[in-house]
């Protein structure tokens, strides 16, 4: 079992989630952040930090592609573990459907 983070991240990106996680897991992409299914030591502790609610258990149904991408990108883009500031409009992207399609970035983003 790992955590994953999905759709509701893209372009929030508020990185309270970063702050907890005791083994550092957390990979940025150029508008979202990934964790690495194999350092998840399944705490749970970062799923009721996401403001956005993006974070889920493995084991919750559907999130087939998420684990996937969550696994191929924690292999490319840079590890995270220090909060930045969230995007200004972060608040305008939240709860907006069908991010993936429209505004998903593979680009890395700048890590730490
Ligand atoms: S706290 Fe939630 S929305 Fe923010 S970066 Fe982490 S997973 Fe993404
Ligand atoms: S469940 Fe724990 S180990 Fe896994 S990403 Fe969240 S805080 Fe890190």
């Amino acid at each position: 079992m790992t955590y994953v983070v999905t759709d509701n991240c893209i372009r929030c990106k508020y990185m309270d989630c970063v702050e907890v996680c005791p083994v550092d897991c957390f990979y940025e992409g150029e508008n979202m952040l990934v964790i690495h299914p194999d350092e998840c030591i399944d705490c749970g502790v970062c799923e009721p930090e996401c403001p956005a609610e993006a974070i889920k258990p493995d084991t919750e149904p559907g999130l087939e592609s998420w684990i996937k991408l969550n696994g191929d990108y924690a292999k490319t883009w840079p590890n995270i573990t220090v909060r930045r500031d969230p995007p200004e409009d972060a608040k305008d992207f939240d709860g907006k459907p069908n991010k993936l399609a429209e505004l998903f970035s593979p680009e890395p983003g700048q890590g730490d």
